[in-house]
């Protein structure tokens, strides 16, 4: 396992679109044992391959807490099936948009197709933090950020808040 460099907004690859996994095979393996390591390095409780500049439809997710025992959730090639009508509002952050938090709303339940680490598709209806967790993952996949969700204004500031630290790198 290695740690990666996390990208931060506004590196473009962060808006490209990732690709599906044909075979989840052990470079697929090794991928989500870096993205693992980087994402607890940071420390985060979910991350998107494309945050490490692989574009493939690969999310791994630990929602356990500091004194629990780690409990990651390795998913490939996620496809949402349906989604409820309510939103439900949380307080998300994202690692590639550092020192930003903002209440975005979602749909409360999905229903997701996925593969696990073996290749094997699941079926399951992820509610509360998992559901959240796991749309705002899937959004990186297509180049969706969470800023897109705020308005125009909001974007801007932050936006030029971390392109200046961007250059300055
Ligand atoms: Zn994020």
């Amino acid at each position: 396992m290695s740690k990666k460099k996390i990208l931060t907004l506004p590196d473009p690859i962060l808006r490209e679109v990732s690709e599906p996994v044909n075979k989840v095979d052990k470079e697929i393996k090794h991928l989500m044992d870096d993205m693992l390591e980087t994402m607890y390095a940071a420390p985060g409780i979910g991350l998107a391959a494309v945050q490490i500049g692989i574009l493939k439809r690969v999310i791994v997710i630990d929602l356990s807490k500091d004194n629990e025992k780690k409990d990651p959730i390795f998913i490939v090639n996620p496809k949402i099936l349906s989604q409820s009508k309510e939103l439900v509002a949380y307080e998300e952050g994202c690692l590639s948009i550092p020192g930003f938090n903002h209440n975005i709303s979602r749909p409360d339940n999905i229903e997701l197709k996925w593969q696990d680490l073996k290749g094997k598709e699941h079926e399951i209806k992820p509610e509360g933090m998992l559901s959240i967790c796991i749309q705002h993952e899937i959004d990186h996949l297509d180049g969706k950020l969470m800023v897109d969700y705020v308005s125009a204004l909001k974007r801007d500031r932050v936006r030029k808040r971390l392109l200046k630290e961007f250059k300055r790198k």
